[in-house]
């Protein structure tokens, strides 16, 4: 006897998008940051789906939104009082049509499968964007590295490790830090997985300088954010320099984002962290954040402490019930959201436009939440989505990568202007992409198009992948 496959039905764009959104709710229950991401992006494609129902046929989105691969487990460690903690470790394989699972790994008390997922759904549209052949994955932990001594973040990475290395490799899917996974983290695991497999290369990225490393990477999230937003000014013959910059939180992406403001000429007022913000009027200038750097990086204090330091600052409280932040109260020209997803809600996209906000480039993954998208969108500011805006981390992640195949390593020279480069192409892609697909300036749907297309392309010419 023989089968006959019959062709799929296609369906008006509009209907098909329902059709996905809904079964991704009904098979993914409580996950909402994930619902948000994927409608986000499936809004985006009707005019592909429009002009392409190849990408319908072979059900390319139902195949999108299932991860190839997810990997929970236990991760037991000793505290120092010699109890035994249990925490839970994730990692999530997303897609791998273009290139090896790459993306970061979070150590904070909110991970969960929806927020990894929703991290690892937008990294797959990320890594396409960089122009460089890497496939998208995200990880981590609920695990809490604040307030825990050095030893205890070891023992903590060590059996994390132990774990995560039996799924990981240089050629097969390679992490790097997020929030709460700085240097050090990746130190102590990069360590484990060396122990473990006796092979050193170059299985995570945001590693030493001495031990394969790439210089900038620790400032290439926040630089690139930056140059970003000099492109997007550009393009309406406009630029940085004496531009009033609001900057949540202070990590790594903070920190480096303001490093790069000063180098424009634009003026950083404020910094955040989970307790509140500080706004200081006279602008945080090297000095000052060369002390948050010390702070927040060595210190592991609270934002709170800068303004006991420098007397104009102000320090105003943050409370996460509330439906809005003072940061985003603040009068200013540019908004860089560098903090967490979900940072900017309704409320404060309104008062943003309120004041006057010119442009808003995310550093941080979906700061905005799908209302006050609507709200930047619709009052036709400048607005660069993470995916693109954010892209630099990776992207940088991706010529360590291409330096510890090479073994060698560039220069800072090279390394930055590689960089450069690289974000003025994400920025072009995202910016004729929406023209070409009839919403010019709307770089929310470039960015969702440019990064769909290719991966949707490699997973067609790949079979049923
Ligand atoms: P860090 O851990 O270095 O810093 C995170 C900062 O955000 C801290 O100031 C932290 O404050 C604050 N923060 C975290 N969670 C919350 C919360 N729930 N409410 C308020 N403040 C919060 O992380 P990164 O700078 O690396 O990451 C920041 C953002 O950028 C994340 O969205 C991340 O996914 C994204 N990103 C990072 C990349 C990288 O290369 N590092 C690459 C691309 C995107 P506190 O100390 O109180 O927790």
């Amino acid at each position: 006897m023989s089968f006959v496959l019959t062709p799929p039905r296609v369906n008006a764009p509009a209907d098909y998008i329902e059709e996905v959104i809904t079964g991704v709710r009904a098979k993914n229950p409580a996950k909402p940051e994930f619902h948000q991401a994927v409608r986000e992006v499936v809004d985006s494609l009707r005019p592909v789906l429009a002009r392409h129902p190849e990408y319908q046929s072979a059900r390319i989105l139902e195949r999108m939104v299932e991860p190839e691969r997810v990997i929970m487990f236990r991760v037991p460690w000793f505290d120092d009082r010699g109890d035994i903690q249990v925490n839970r470790g994730f990692r999530i394989e997303m897609n791998s049509a273009i290139g090896p699972y790459k993306g970061g790994l979070r150590f904070h008390p909110s991970v969960n499968l929806g927020i990894l997922k929703f991290l690892a759904f937008e990294q797959v549209f990320k890594n396409s964007l960089t122009t460089l052949p890497m496939g998208g994955g995200k990880g981590g932990s609920d695990f809490d590295p604040k307030g825990k001594s050095d030893n205890e973040v070891m023992r903590f990475c060590e059996s994390f490790m132990t774990e995560l290395s039996r799924h990981i490799g240089p050629d097969t899917d390679i992490p790097a830090g997020d929030i709460g996974v700085g240097g050090r983290e990746i130190g102590y695991l990069f360590g484990q997985y060396k122990r473990l497999r006796n092979e050193f290369t170059g299985v995570l990225t945001g590693k030493g300088l001495a031990w394969g490393g790439s210089l900038i990477r620790p400032e290439a999230t926040g630089y690139g954010c930056v140059y970003f937003a000099s492109e997007m000014l550009k393009n309406s013959k406009d630029a940085l320099e004496g531009k009033l910059c609001l900057v949540s939180g202070s990590g790594n992406v903070s920190q480096y984002t303001i490093e790069k403001l000063l180098d424009f000429g634009a003026k950083p007022v404020t910094v955040s962290d989970s307790n509140g913000v500080i706004y200081d009027p006279d602008g945080i200038d090297r000095e000052k954040l060369a002390w948050i750097m010390d702070l927040k990086n060595v210190k592991r204090g609270r934002v709170r402490e800068y303004a006991d330091k420098f007397k104009k600052a102000i320090f105003m409280p943050t409370d996460i019930k509330l439906n809005h932040n003072p940061l985003w109260n603040v009068k200013a020209d540019c908004a860089f959201p560098s903090a967490t997803q979900n940072e900017i809600t309704a409320k404060d996209a309104a008062n943003l436009i309120k004041n006057g906000i010119k442009l808003v480039a995310e550093g941080a993954n979906m700061p905005s939440t799908f209302e006050a998208t609507k709200i930047f969108l619709d009052a036709k500011i400048l607005y660069g989505p993470a995916k693109a805006a954010n892209a630099g981390g990776v992207a940088t992640s991706g010529l360590e990568m291409s330096q510890n195949s090479a073994r060698l390593s560039w220069t800072r020279y090279e390394v930055d202007d590689r960089l450069h480069k690289i974000m003025i192409a994400i920025h072009q892609n995202c910016y004729l992409t929406a023209e070409k697909y009839g919403t010019p300036g709307n770089l929310v749907n470039g960015a969702n198009i440019g990064g769909f297309v290719k991966v949707a392309n490699a997973m067609l010419d790949q079979g049923l992948v």
